[in-house]
């Protein structure tokens, strides 16, 4: 029933109550009772169809008791009105019950509709929180790659292995975080184990007794491959250690590689069992490439510089970096007040020998040489190859009579050791060409020597090498295989 049709039936119940009360004032008494029964029945009609739409505990007891007691009303009494009143009861009755279904109807499917939405509501929220997740792990990701980026930049700027090194332990404690201690060990060729090279540690740590790398280095070393221990008391591979400088539950490790073999282990533990993860791994894997490129270019680097200043033949100094060095000593000399002595070797007839034996049996005489003076310039000298079959040497703090003793002990020591000229290959050459050996190779290579010192002979760089040249060309004078150092 429509709520207006509700109201016309309370107004109507309000007017037949006002009738029922004007009647009972006029003193028609007996019209209001007539009445009256039909305002009842109209009352609880009423209360049946409020109680039938939105029922309370009992309402449908009491209202099918009201109706029997109208009932009885009606049959005792013989009223019309009242028969009329209890058809009208039936008919709101019945209405209220119909709506009632109605509503109960449409109330399953509202809460239907709501449950789904609830449902889709559900979704959606997970939906939100997997796409916040996976937005988190990416800008984490977007922000180590620029990280890598940047240690990419900081490397290609670095020439020098232990600045490289230090940087790579540096980036890696910091950025991957977590860790009590960052370890770099690098193989030594000769004792072909590890050595530990860098090393980074959290503050409170005790420093690193395990020079040599432990069993996780070890397995990194001979595997070749990354290595991520999740749990150190768990993992079947290692044997759990005992009375360590340091408590390890986790471990983290990355071959440095030279090439196709390991040139180090780049390790970082934590006390904590779990700490590391698969990304943590991929991460430090990517860093130690850019710092295994790093370190082979500044290998290259070093070579490149050392081929710079180095004579391939003899592995001396070059003469122009001879010279700056010359001139540093100088320097430093003249401040200090000590002398400085340079010598000039000149191998006596090598052009003879050159065309008796061969250019090839020639540098091996130069190389010859280079070992002599290699072997007897004391520490702190410098040997050049001046040019062709010129050599210089620089004794810093050596006098006049010390240099002399050197030059004397060079000039012996080549007359003695390549004495009976070529080894090895040349030897055959040798006998091919015996008896062809012109007069002047007859006592073996010999070289002359120049000596000129700091500050009594010259006190500039050029001038000194240019007096010890004369005196070299004095030597040559005075018959070669001699010193000649004033
Ligand atoms: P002297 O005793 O007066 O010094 O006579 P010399 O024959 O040694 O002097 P000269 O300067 O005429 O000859 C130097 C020779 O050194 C000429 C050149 O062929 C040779 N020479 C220069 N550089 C090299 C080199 O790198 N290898 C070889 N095998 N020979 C070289
Ligand atoms: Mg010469
Ligand atoms: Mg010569």
């Amino acid at each position: 029933m429509p709520a207006s049709a509700i109201r016309w039936l309370v107004a109507l119940t309000v007017v037949f109550a006002c009738v029922v009360l004007g009647q009972s004032l006029l003193g028609h008494a007996e019209a209001a009772a007539r009445t009256a029964p039909t305002l009842a029945a109209m009352l609880v009609a009423l209360a049946t169809y409020a109680w039938g739409l939105y029922p309370v505990a009992g309402s449908l007891g009491v209202s099918a008791g009201a109706l029997v007691c109208l009932a009885w009303a009606w049959a005792v009494l013989q009223m019309a009105g009242l028969g009329w009143a209890l058809a009208a009861f039936g008919v709101l009755a019945g209405t209220a019950v119909w709506q009632r279904r109605l509503r109960d109807g449409r109330l399953h499917r509202l809460r239907r509709t709501l449950e789904e939405l609830r449902g889709q509501q559900t979704v959606k929220r997970q939906a939100i929180a997997l796409a916040g997740q996976t937005a988190d792990a990416l800008q984490k990701k977007l922000a180590r790659y620029t990280q890598l980026q940047a240690i990419a930049e900081a490397l290609s700027n670095l020439t020098d292995l232990t600045a490289i090194a230090t940087l790579a332990v540096e980036r890696a404690f910091d950025l991957i975080g977590k860790s009590d201690v960052c370890l770099l060990f690098v193989v030594d060729p000769d004792q072909q184990e590890l050595s530990l090279f860098a090393s980074q540690r959290r503050e409170g740590m005790p420093s690193i007794r395990a020079k040599h790398g432990d069993q996780f280095d070890r397995h990194v070393l001979r595997s070749h491959r990354p290595l991520l221990v999740s749990d150190t008391r768990r993992d079947f591979r290692f044997t759990v250690a005992v009375a360590r400088e340091r408590e390890i539950g986790s471990v983290i490790a990355c071959p440095l590689m030279a090439g196709e073999s390991p040139a180090g282990v780049l390790r970082l533990d934590s006390a904590s069992a779990g700490a590391y993860t698969q990304d943590d791994l991929r991460f430090l894997d990517i860093l130690l490439d850019l710092v295994a490129t790093a370190l082979t270019n500044a290998r290259l680097f070093a070579k490149t510089q050392q081929l710079a200043v180095t004579d391939s033949l003899t592995d001396l100094t070059l003469r122009r970096p001879f010279l700056e060095q010359l001139t540093r000593e100088l320097t430093r000399a003249w401040r200090s007040r000590e002398p400085v002595s340079v010598l000039m070797l000149d191998v006596d007839h090598f052009k003879a020998y050159n065309d008796t034996f061969g250019h090839t049996a020639g540098d091996v005489i130069l190389r010859r040489v280079a070992d002599v003076l290699r072997a007897v310039v004391p520490p702190g000298g410098a040997i050049g190859r001046y040019g062709g079959e010129e050599f210089v040497v620089l004794l810093p703090g050596l006098a006049r009579h010390q240099a002399g003793e050197v030059a004397e002990q060079v000039r012996r020591t080549v007359g003695r050791q390549l004495q009976g000229v070529p080894r090895e290959g040349e030897r055959r050459a040798l006998q091919a060409v015996r008896t062809a050996q012109p007069a002047e190779l007859e006592e073996g290579v010999t070289v002359s020597v120049g000596l000129a010192v700091f500050p009594d002979d010259a006190k500039v760089d050029l001038e000194l090498i240019r007096i010890a040249d004369q005196r070299l060309y004095q030597a040559k004078h005075a018959g070669r295989n001699v010193v000649v150092s004033s």
